[in-house]
């Protein structure tokens, strides 16, 4: 067997989930919405399979979700993408990854990741026979430390796998630091794995700038996004990439021959989805805003320092003022067993060669729970914390 894969623990989110169901516990865990996504994005897809879509959709994708995902990039961001040669629709941002890191990297090659990092993206680097390097955000606003992450890149760096808005931080990051990471990507040759996948989901103004758009960076980046966030629809698992004409040819056959092709109602429900008008994403991210403040303000009078969160589904707070004395695993653990609710420990977020000198004290709550569910796991903790 793979010895990669047999030493690689059951995820975080799986286990913590499993716990909360044993505890009857309120799952602000694992990110996934408590309501169901649109309805005319449902219907569609009902319509869709009654409708002649049951065999392989085209190996790139529905010409119809390619041409939806190619205005959306010129409607949010001034992109002139063109759909037959520039969109790869996938099963899921996970392997949009997958797919993008197959089609850049040889064996041998280095990537630059910044931790806390998404889970899957040390193992997927190390699976191809290759190295991660990891640059440490500093909390508690999850700076970037611009002179090691330049010395994080040298002759063997291939790429950087770049999430904004950045699961588990919430952080977005600023057009400064987006020109800093373009000017070493422009230095070195290397091309920048964006994974976008909350990239509708930004609050308080903040507003999401894909590093493709800056100068020059086209030809350096791969852009990732997926349905699953932007339509509250995580069980979908369609995903799409946004690549250069020159890169896109063999990112798709990566896709060939790791997924093949997507379903095909789901993908023209999702083209349906993203012709929606602006409102639809400004109320989803207004929504989301406002189950943030729920939780955050619940936090904070139970004496948790909340972190500044900016968008995603995720909000991270210390419990270093409650005077808890063990690791944050055992804090999640004991929240999810004593108080009714569950968090994850972000320590699970680094790389588990350097994770012992993570932070200890960080927990990760998700907000995208209806307001009432989020309002009683504040009653809970307050009962238990007071
Ligand atoms: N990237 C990040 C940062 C995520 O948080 C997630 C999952 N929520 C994914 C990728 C995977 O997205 P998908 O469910 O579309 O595979
Ligand atoms: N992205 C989700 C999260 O961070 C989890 C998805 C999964 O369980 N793989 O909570």
């Amino acid at each position: 067997l793979n010895h990669q894969l047999t030493a690689l623990p059951t995820t975080i989110f799986t286990r913590m989930s499993a716990l909360a169901q044993e505890h009857g516990a309120i799952n602000l865990g694992q990110g996934f919405p408590d309501t169901e996504g649109p309805a005319d994005m449902i219907d569609a897809a009902c319509d869709a399979l009654r409708d002649d879509r049951n065999q392989y959709a085209p190996l790139t994708g529905l010409p119809e979700l390619r041409a939806a995902v190619a205005a959306s990039n010129a409607r949010f961001y001034g992109l002139e993408i063109d759909p037959a040669r520039e969109v790869i629709v996938t099963s899921g941002a996970t392997e949009a990854l997958a797919s993008c890191l197959m089609a850049v990297l040889n064996p041998g090659d280095e990537v630059v990741l910044i931790e806390p990092l998404y889970d899957t993206y040390l193992p997927m680097v190390q699976m191809l026979g290759c190295t991660a390097r990891c640059v440490r955000l500093v909390p508690p606003n999850w700076d970037l430390p611009r002179y090691t992450l330049a010395a994080a890149f040298g002759p063997r760096t291939k790429a950087i796998m770049l999430n904004s808005p950045m699961n588990p931080t919430g952080k977005v990051f600023t057009p400064d630091e987006l020109a800093f990471i373009a000017g070493l990507l422009r230095q070195h040759g290397a091309y920048a794995i964006c994974d976008e996948v909350y990239e509708h989901l930004t609050f308080d103004g903040q507003v999401h700038v894909p590093l493709m758009t800056l100068p020059g960076m086209r030809e350096h980046c791969l852009r990732i996004g997926s349905a699953g966030k932007t339509f509250s629809l995580t069980g979908w698992k369609i995903g799409y990439i946004t690549a250069p004409a020159s890169l896109a040819p063999t990112v798709a056959k990566a896709h060939q021959n790791i997924a093949f092709a997507s379903a095909p109602n789901l993908q023209r429900a999702v083209a349906h989805g993203l012709s929606n008008d602006e409102s639809y994403f400004a109320s989803l991210a207004d929504a989301l805003g406002r189950q943030r403040d729920i939780l955050a303000e619940g936090l904070r009078a139970c004496r948790f320092e909340v972190l500044p969160c900016s968008g995603t589904y995720f909000v991270v707070a210390d419990f270093a003022p409650l005077g808890f004395s063990g690791s944050d695993l055992a804090f999640c653990e004991h929240i999810t067993r004593d108080a009714g609710v569950t968090a994850i420990p972000v320590s699970a977020f680094y790389a588990p060669d350097s994770a012992d000198d993570a932070p200890t004290t960080l927990i990760r709550f998700a907000f995208c729970k209806r307001p009432d569910v989020l309002r009683d796991a504040v009653t809970r903790l307050t009962r238990h914390f007071a």
